[in-house]
C-alpha cells in the first residue's frame, strides 16, 4: 500500500506484556531511540522490545528479557495520554470522532491516506507503536457506528 506502513524489512512478532498480559507487537529499535527519553534511552539492549498499546497499562516498551519502560518515560507520553490517532499528522481521536459526526471523517482518512502514499509520514519513528495508523482510523469508525446504532 504504502512505502512507510507496509515494506517492514524485519518480522512483526507478539509478545506478552508482563504488566497487563495483552499481546503486544515488536517494535525496531529504530522506533525506541525516537520514543525514549533520555537517560532512559541509554539503558536500551539489543533484545528484542514489544509495545503494550493498552491505554491502562503504565508499561510502554518491554523486552524478551524483563525489561520494561514505562509510558511516562516516553517522548509521546502526552500524546498517549490525548488518545492521539495519528503521530505524524496530529490527530486525535476525538478529532476523527467529530469529522464522523460531522460527515467530513472521508475528507480527514483521505489526507492521511495520501500523505501516506506520497511517502510524507512517519509512523515508525513518530507512531510509539511503529504501526501505521490507519487501523486505528477503522477501529474507531467501528466504533462511532455501532455507538450510532445504539
Ligand atoms: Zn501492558
Amino acid at each position: 500500500m504504502s512505502s512507510c506502513c507496509s515494506n517492514h524489512a524485519t518480522k512483526i512478532i507478539t509478545g506478552i506484556c508482563p504488566q497487563c498480559g495483552e499481546s503486544c507487537k515488536s517494535v525496531e529499535h529504530k522506533t525506541l531511540y525516537h520514543q525514549v527519553k533520555f537517560p532512559e534511552n541509554q539503558k536500551i539492549s539489543l533484545d528484542k522490545y514489544y509495545f503494550c498499546s493498552s491505554e491502562k497499562c503504565p508499561v510502554g516498551y518491554f523486552s524478551s528479557t524483563g525489561h520494561a519502560i514505562s509510558k511516562q518515560q516516553l517522548r509521546t507520553y502526552q500524546e498517549i495520554e490525548d488518545d492521539k490517532l495519528c503521530y505524524c499528522f496530529d490527530i486525535n481521536a476525538d478529532h476523527y470522532l467529530s469529522a464522523l459526526t460531522a460527515n467530513n471523517a472521508e475528507t480527514l482518512k483521505n489526507f492521511v491516506i495520501q500523505k501516506t502514499k506520497s511517502g510524507d509520514c512517519a509512523c515508525d519513528i513518530k507512531n510509539p507503536s511503529g504501526q501505521c495508523c490507519l487501523a486505528k482510523f477503522k477501529a474507531l469508525e467501528r466504533l462511532a457506528s455501532s455507538s450510532l446504532v445504539n
